[in-house]
């Protein structure tokens, strides 16, 4: 299975993504976890990243398309992965076809995931990760409400917020997305592999909703 999850910010691509490896075996890659790491850990791919992402807008095509090239390369994803945040805007998405066309292995389908702002804006102000597992909780969601610690990995540790994660900045990936990412809706759809799905709603809602759009694994 090679698919892309498309959707705007805090459309809930990483918690469904999660659940997709859990299900198929297969990894996800997200290009906002690898840069994030890269960061954390202070290299200078992640020194180069850094700015663009703290402002809320795109990191270099030539660095994420690095990224992905060489993560592509690697022996988990030979049977399949799930792209979670790559492509984000029409060079990557060309990029990512003639790689994929060079080893032929053309993606299954893009995944549109819709939700409206309102919903958006309440899923990125109650968003926390585990440091540790990178599991992603909801402090709104009626199932983890006011949850502060990780129940998923075993250290337990105090979940963490994004820094990109504050109004000013959303508001920038948010127009980023609308003027560099949306077209890609199009330009995958004019090559029938997209499939769009309600991402509003309870998170199983939504896994069942992806479930039935995907296709045969
Ligand atoms: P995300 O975790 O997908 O929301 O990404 C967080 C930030 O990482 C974005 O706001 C960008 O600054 C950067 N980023 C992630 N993926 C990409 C990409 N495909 N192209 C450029 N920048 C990216």
């Amino acid at each position: 299975m090679r698919i892309v999850l498309l959707g705007a910010p805090g459309s809930g691509k990483g918690t469904q993504a999660q659940r997709l490896v859990a299900r198929f075996g297969v990894p996800q890659i997200s290009t906002g976890d690898l840069l994030r790491s890269a960061v954390a850990r202070g290299t200078e791919l992640g020194r180069r990243a850094k700015a663009a992402m703290d402002s809320g807008q795109l990191v270099a095509d030539e660095i994420v398309i690095g990224i992905i090239r060489e993560r592509l390369g690697q022996g988990d994803a030979q049977d399949g992965y799930v792209l979670d945040g790559f492509p984000r805007n029409q060079a990557q998405a060309r990029a990512l076809a003639t790689m994929l066309a060079a080893i032929g292995q053309p993606l299954d389908a893009v995944v549109l995931f819709e939700v409206d702002y309102a919903e958006i804006a309440r899923r990125i102000s109650g968003r926390r990760s585990c440091p540790n597992c990178g599991t992603i909780y909801n402090v709104h969601d009626a199932s983890t409400l006011g949850i502060t610690h990780c129940t998923s990995c075993d250290a337990g540790p105090l979940l963490t917020q994004r820094p990109d994660d504050n109004e000013q900045t959303v508001a920038r990936r948010l127009a980023v997305y609308d003027e560099q990412t949306r077209p890609l809706i199009e330009h995958y759809r004019a090559q029938g592999l997209l499939r769009t799905i309600d991402a509003q709603g309870d998170v199983e809602e939504v896994t069942d909703r992806l479930l039935a759009v995907l296709p045969p694994a």
